[in-house]
């Protein structure tokens, strides 16, 4: 592993994250039990959510939503290109055709309400938002949308968690909330996920999806008397465990003073690379919150992408690439026809957009030093004259 000097991410991991897990290895109830019902609690109360669900990953968060949504083969859903391919992924492995849509704008690149209304035929049965690095998709016109259409809309919040918008919480607005606990998510157990939802019957067919479409789980056979199980439908061994949910409760208590950490970070990178022409910091006139989970810079073409990630990697640091679009991946060119040119925003964005580091335990004089090997690459070509700000 190469030795970064500013490392793409890092987990905060401690003291009490130990204790946590140490109580449960000594309490000797290690599969889905009291904990899990104690973090679901919690992680709800959290988000102001009605129901919160804890499942093994995000990508079982979204396939569970999107059975519990009854998705069949055949069935349209929407979503954007420009997120982790288990977004689509999991609809595909239900049958269903994922429908890109593109994103408002490089300033903005989450999903355009006007493009989604566009694309809704007899078949779509379901939107699907991606609070890209955290920050809120237009949920407001997406609703409406939704509404005016019958769908249903479903959030992946895996960059979102402890997001307030308006009186609500991300993961609350639509018919599921699916967040990830992975380990460089902003709230991690290793692997983990969690699906929140208003809606008790949704929230009831996730629970026994979960876990084998039985009727009963395994804690209260083992606490209750003695009894038998029925079985309704097929379903998965989507659960977490004990240790999982015990470290989820630590870091979700952290979770507010991180994600403001998170907040103090970016403000310093805006202020740094402000006045830059080559390169801007995504969701610069964004008014709300966010759980900043990536730091999205986008250069002004491919070919300043890519010596900014040059200079920086031989500075040692870590970049990253946020994403490569899900429609021009092999399966999605093949199976459902989707080729280069298809969503000009979204793929003039990928090809330009390099992820800097982010993470609670990042220094000031990090940023700086990030920073300052942009500007000094950009500079050593352009001239000083490029630079329109002054940083503080
Ligand atoms: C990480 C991520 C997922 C998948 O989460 P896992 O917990 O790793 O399954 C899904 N969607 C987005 C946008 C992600 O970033």
């Amino acid at each position: 592993m190469t030795d970064w000097k500013v490392p793409l991410s890092d987990i905060d991991l401690g003291a009490a994250e130990i204790e946590a897990v140490t109580e449960v290895i000594n309490r000797r109830w290690l599969t889905m039990g009291p904990k899990t019902e104690e973090f679901e609690q919690e992680f709800a109360h959290h988000h102001h959510a009605k129901h919160a669900v804890a499942v093994s990953s995000c990508t079982a968060a979204l396939h569970l939503s999107y059975l519990a949504l009854g998705l069949s083969p055949g069935d349209e859903v929407i979503m954007p290109s420009i997120t982790f391919v288990a977004t689509a992924n999991a609809a595909v492995v239900c049958g269903a055709t994922p429908i890109f849509a593109d994103i408002l704008s490089e300033d903005e690149p989450t999903i355009d309400p006007d493009h989604v209304e566009s694309l809704i035929t007899s078949r779509s049965r379901a939107i699907v938002v991606v609070h890209y690095g955290g920050y809120s998709s237009r949920m407001k016109e997406i609703m409406r949308v939704a509404e005016k259409h019958s769908l249903s809309v479903l959030e992946d919040c895996a960059h979102a968690p402890g997001v307030r918008y308006d009186d609500r919480h991300l993961g609350t607005l639509g018919a599921t909330g699916c967040f990830s606990f992975f380990s460089n998510k902003n709230l991690s157990t290793g692997e983990g996920g969690m699906v929140t939802t208003q809606d008790d019957e949704i929230a009831e067919h996730v629970r026994s999806l979960r876990s084998h479409g039985m009727t009963s789980g395994t804690w209260k056979r083992h606490n209750e008397r003695p009894q038998d199980y029925d079985v309704s439908e097929a379903g998965w061994n989507y659960r977490i465990d004990e240790i999982r949910a015990a470290m989820g409760l630590v870091q979700l208590a952290k979770l507010e003073r991180a994600n403001a950490r998170r907040a103090e970070l970016v403000a310093r990178y805006r202020n740094r690379l402000n006045g830059i022409e080559e390169v801007r910091v995504a969701f610069d006139k964004y008014v709300g919150e966010s759980a900043f989970h990536i730091l999205p810079l986008v250069a002004r073409d491919r070919a300043t992408r890519l010596e900014i990630v040059v200079a920086l990697t031989e500075a040692r640091v870590q970049t990253s690439h946020h994403y490569s679009p899900v429609h021009l991946f092999q399966l999605y060119r093949e199976q459902f026809g989707y080729k280069s040119g298809m969503l000009p925003r979204t793929e003039s964005f990928a090809s330009r957009q390099v992820t800097l580091p982010l993470y609670p335990g990042m220094k000031d004089d990090d940023v700086d030093f990030v920073t300052e090997v942009i500007l000094d690459e950009l500079q050593g070509k352009a001239g000083r004259s490029s630079r329109v700000g002054t940083a503080p």
